[in-house]
């Protein structure tokens, strides 16, 4: 059996135990083998009956085990001083209480070991380092003296061991934990293993274990006193479990923490290197000087706090990336959207009721209802700023100035404007942004806008709500909701700038040509305010005061210098626009403009006054002639009106017929709904021909043909039915229609005429092409005090119910 060491376990190896308990000073290698490893009970050395004691602390010791020991006190020295290396035998008694310094037989354990004195070190002060080895265990049997040192009579304990399988099977076991504990203990020497496998014996392998492992002195002290080897390791064995679990434990603590420390470590060291390149390369200050910046303006934009904590997040981010890489320039866009975003930054409402009625005054001519209800928006504004006001939306054809009010409303507010045109946009991510991950995102048109503008409050026209479109990219007209929803538009989510932005200051108007393409949801939020076309007049009082006077001051002209007279800005309306707005008139009078500019800038002239007579040398040669005399006169033309998004239209419907068997062939770019009335209207003709006076037997010899000219504009409604059904029979009839006669209305196949819509523009239109006679139907009539005076003068309206009224004007038949 081997000798072995103590102290090895959870030990410095080099701890000196003192009988105080105190570290002796390291001077003998604790790797000291005996030189005849001795077991229990078995020692060369003769044992006296009576032997002195030698109190120790804080320590228990076993058979076996050497112990190296410091001895200062005066009577343990007075023993030792008597005592010869490898001849004497002393007994080592535990302390109960360590603080005791002059023990009694009552201040020790009663059981305790028989050792060998195997090395004695004289000490400079008189005290001894000692090295003892553990005999055997003893019991006091008598206690014999207390001075000069204490002595006792003594027993000594013998312990018997049957080796069973189990007692087998526990020291497998218990051998197990302890080298998986020696493995796991950074202190504990390799050959602590190899010492545990030699040792043979059930109870030397017991104390070897207790002697080294941690448990407080009363636990060593119970295991010396158990005489029973099997009971000793099974208590070891409990011991030792508890033991490998704490190792295990810390082993995997210490594992996470060099993990997460080497990780720290390599970053740092990285970060370092990077700052040392960068520095090399002259780009440190540069990127300290634009962090700094950044961080500047994340203060300056008064962004909310959550939005400027994850800005300043962003921002850590970029510290640590070098600047080459890609998703650098991705987070340094973001933040330069995000800072300059006008989180805080709006311009002071001015709600003066007169001012802005002067302010729409001197932009718009006439308008009267449309300024009134703009008025009366802004004064309720005015008086509840922060009710929830409807959001207005300018119905009308381009040109007739919806953007120009807009523009007007922002100024008299005393707002920033912005417009934005929605035709054509089918991905709600022109709205909405791309999310950040997409290479080249941005965020959608409305924070563009916005960041563009440097403020959180302007007018934002939403031009063309009527051409949304939606495809499988998503609905864009579903994120104008969230936009126009007062509700929602508080924390309007861009997918890029993935922070909720507040757009509830935002004035939004809207704008379209036609209600009815508007997606009813939208539709359903708006206030409309309709802006029909102009009649001529209008739009010569308008050319006058406005867009003349305008491009004069844009072409660097003066007054004096350029004088249009009424006849021309009416011939320019006439014969070189057919719309109802007045851009193209604008459009014309700057050609008139330029030219003028050009003479005069060649100094060729001073001055010059323009007449419809010089038209044609400025703008060319008339672009749109009365059609009318051209088209009708001959049977089978009848005119009808049309509304159509650039306002409303003369349609000459022409009708021919054709040897065949009586089929209706249709042309001319025409709906489903337009179809079908043209089919009612050949119903109705050929179901009244006897009425009408047709000869019913050209229907089986002939075929029919009725077509719409202007053949490459899409046209649909139902309200050509009765001009189609006059255009059937005057052909049929052989008789032309009036000339100056347009008609508008739907027929059933009874014959009845039905109420159409855009009545306005039609006669406007119609007017303008200088009709005289309008044929409507009477369920019209409530419309006609929305027709400007002007356009009436000398119109005349012939309301009918059904198409033999229709005749009766159209074709003057009774
Ligand atoms: P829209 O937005 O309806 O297409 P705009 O607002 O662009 O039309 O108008 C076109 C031009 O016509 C603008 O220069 C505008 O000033 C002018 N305009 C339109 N209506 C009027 C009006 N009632 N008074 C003065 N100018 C007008």
């Amino acid at each position: 059996m081997a000798s072995f060491v103590n102290n090895m376990f959870l030990m410095d190896e080099n701890e000196w135990l003192d009988e105080a308990g105190a570290p002796a000073p390291a001077e003998l290698d604790p790797f000291v083998e005996a030189e005849s490893p001795a077991g229990e009970g078995e020692t060369s050395l003769a044992l006296p009956d009576v032997i002195g004691i030698l109190p120790i602390r804080n320590t228990v010791a076993y058979p076996g085990t050497i112990i190296p020991l410091a001895v200062g006190r005066e009577r343990s020295k007075t023993l030792l001083a008597e005592a010869e290396p490898n001849a004497t035998v002393i007994g080592l008694l535990t302390q109960r209480d360590p603080e005791i310094d002059k023990p009694g037989f009552d201040d020790l354990y009663s059981v305790g070991t028989t050792a060998s004195v195997l090395k004695l070190i004289k000490m400079p002060q008189g005290s001894f380092n000692i090295f003892v080895h553990g005999i055997a265990r003893f019991r006091i049997v008598k206690r014999v003296a207390s001075e000069p040192y204490l002595r006792a009579r003594i027993k000594v304990l013998s312990v018997k061991t049957r080796m069973t399988k189990q007692l087998q099977a526990l020291m497998v076991s218990v051998r197990q934990t302890a080298n998986r504990v020696v493995a796991l203990s950074p202190n504990v020497p390799e050959e602590a293993s190899v010492l545990l496998e030699n040792i043979e014996e059930p109870s030397a392998l017991a104390d070897y274990l207790a002697a080294n492992l941690s448990m407080d002195v009363s636990e060593k002290q119970a295991l010396l006193e158990e005489l029973d080897p099997v009971k000793r390791l099974e208590r070891i064995s409990v011991v030792l479990a508890h033991q490998l679990e704490v190792l295990e434990l810390s082993h995997k603590i210490q594992g996470r923490v060099r993990e997460s420390i080497d990780k720290s470590q390599r970053e740092y060291f990285l970060q370092e290197q990077l700052k040392a390149i960068q520095s090399e390369l002259g780009q440190q200050d540069v990127r300290s000087e634009e962090l700094k910046e950044l961080r500047q303006n994340i203060a300056k934009a008064r962004m909310p706090k959550k939005v400027e904590t994850e800005a300043l997040r962003e921002l850590d981010r970029l510290s640590k990336i070098p600047a080459a890489s890609p998703e650098y320039s991705v987070i340094r866009t973001y933040l330069d959207w995000v800072c300059e975003l006008p989180w805080s930054i709006q311009t002071e409402d001015r709600l003066e009721i007169n001012k802005a009625e002067r302010i729409l005054n001197r932009d718009h001519y006439d308008l009267v209802k449309v300024k009134k209800r703009i008025l009366e928006f802004l004064a309720v504004r005015k008086l509840n700023p922060k009710g929830k006001s409807p959001i207005l939306c300018f119905i009308g054809p381009p040109g007739v100035g919806k953007t120009s009010l807009g523009k007007s409303i922002a100024r008299s507010m005393g707002r920033k404007f912005v417009r934005i045109s929605l035709g054509g946009i089918r991905d709600e991510a022109d709205i909405r942004g791309h999310r950040r991950t997409y290479i080249g995102a941005l965020p959608g048109r409305i924070l563009q806008e916005l960041r563009k503008c440097r403020s959180r409050n302007p007018v934002f026209m939403l031009d063309e709500l009527d051409k949304i479109g939606a495809d499988f990219r998503g609905d864009p007209a579903s994120a104008l909701l969230e936009v126009l929803d007062p509700e929602q538009n508080n924390s309007f989510s861009d997918h890029y700038l993935d922070q909720p932005f507040d757009l509830s200051a935002v004035m939004f108007i809207g704008t379209a040509n036609y209600t009815g393409p508007i997606p009813p949801a939208l539709f359903d939020r708006m206030e409309v305010i309709e802006l029909p076309g102009y009649t001529e007049p209008e739009k010569v009082s308008i050319a006058k005061r406005y867009l003349i006077p305008r491009q004069l001051k844009e072409h660097g002209l003066k007054k004096t210098q350029l004088n249009i007279k009424d006849e021309a800005i009416h011939a320019i309306i006439r014969s070189y626009t057919r719309e109802a707005g007045v851009r193209n008139l604008e459009r014309h009078i700057a050609a008139v403009c330029r030219a003028v500019a050009t003479k005069v800038a060649r100094a060729s002239i001073r001055r010059a006054t323009v007449g419809a007579k010089h038209l044609a040398d400025i703008l060319g040669p008339v672009q749109h002639e009365s059609e009318l005399a051209l088209r009708t006169g001959i049977p089978g033309v009848a005119t009808a009106l049309a509304y159509t998004p650039v306002g409303g239209e003369l349609l000459f419907i022409e009708s021919a017929a054709m040897p065949g068997k009586g089929h209706l062939q249709l042309t001319g770019q025409i709906g489903d709904v337009m179809k079908e009335s043209a089919q009612a209207a050949f119903s109705v003709v050929k179901a009244n021909a006897k009425t009408l006076d047709i000869d019913e037997s050209q229907f089986g010899k002939s075929d029919y043909h009725v077509h719409v000219p202007a053949g490459a504009i899409p046209k649909d409604g139902p309200s050509a039915g009765v001009a189609m059904f006059t255009s059937l029979v005057s052909l049929l009839l052989k008789k032309p229609v009036r000339p100056d006669v347009a008609m508008t209305g739907e027929i059933t196949l009874r014959g009845l005429v039905l109420p159409i819509g855009g009545l306005k523009e039609k006669v406007l239109a119609a007017k303008q092409a200088g009709i005289k006679t309008v044929i409507l139907p009477a369920r019209n009539k409530k419309d006609i005090p929305d027709i400007p005076e002007e356009a009436k003068k000398g119109m005349e309206f012939a309301l009918v119910k059904n198409t033999q009224e229709v005749l009766k004007i159209a074709l003057d038949v009774n």
